[in-house]
């Protein structure tokens, strides 16, 4: 399975960073082995000293697709989920200052904290209220509707290049809000009212 992430989908979180609002989706790619399930601690690792939380909608993709149609997106998926995009901050502003490839920046050991997945049938995907808390704070907190590319409009842009396979999961963006994390931290995340994930940092 591959992990694809958008970045740059909440007008608010693009200008926070002090970034540019994109011609066209900005894609990125986590390895599976950055993948943290059932609430398993975040290790935090030697190489970085800013590691970022950034809350973010998933989709699991049910089904092979290439070149979907936007209209015909929504049938690629069943579920949503609620996972953290963990940022190395640092190592990404080295890597964008020099032009270069931010791989490590977001595909490190852990990076994709995520949640059980959850069936759409109850939402309306591009209205649903999604937050974070840092060890009992709000920190994040956003609606899918504040979306610059839709969720479907992600995957048919997507499916152009890659063709999505069962079990990919999609990081549809964070917004405004996100900051680092410490070793002792507990994060704990929210679809609407529900308890997604709560694990620690160690
Ligand atoms: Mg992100």
């Amino acid at each position: 399975m591959k992990i694809i992430c958008i970045g740059r989908n909440y007008v608010k979180h693009i200008k926070e960073l002090g970034n540019e609002k994109p011609e066209n989706p900005i894609i990125f790619l986590k390895p599976d082995s950055a993948l943290i399930k059932n609430n398993d601690p975040f290790y935090y690792p030697d190489f970085s000293t800013d590691i970022h939380y950034e809350v973010e909608i998933l989709i699991k993709i049910k089904r092979v697709g290439k070149s979907i149609p936007v209209n015909f997106a929504h049938m690629y998926y069943d579920e949503i989920g609620l996972g953290i995009d963990l940022t190395a901050r640092d190592l990404q502003s080295m890597a964008k200052a020099k032009g270069l490839p931010w791989d490590l920046a977001k595909g490190f050991n852990g990076s994709a904290p995520i949640s059980n997945f959850i069936f759409k049938n109850n939402f309306n995907v591009q209205d649903v209220n999604f937050s974070l808390k840092l060890n009992g704070s709000l920190v994040q907190a956003s609606n899918t509707s504040h979306m610059l590319w839709s969720i479907d409009e992600i995957i048919a842009y997507v499916s152009k290049y890659m063709t999505l396979k069962k079990g990919d999961i999609l990081f549809t963006g964070t917004p405004e809000g996100v900051g680092p994390i410490k070793i002792g931290d507990q994060l704990e995340g929210f679809i609407e009212s529900k308890n997604m994930f709560n694990f620690e940092v160690r």
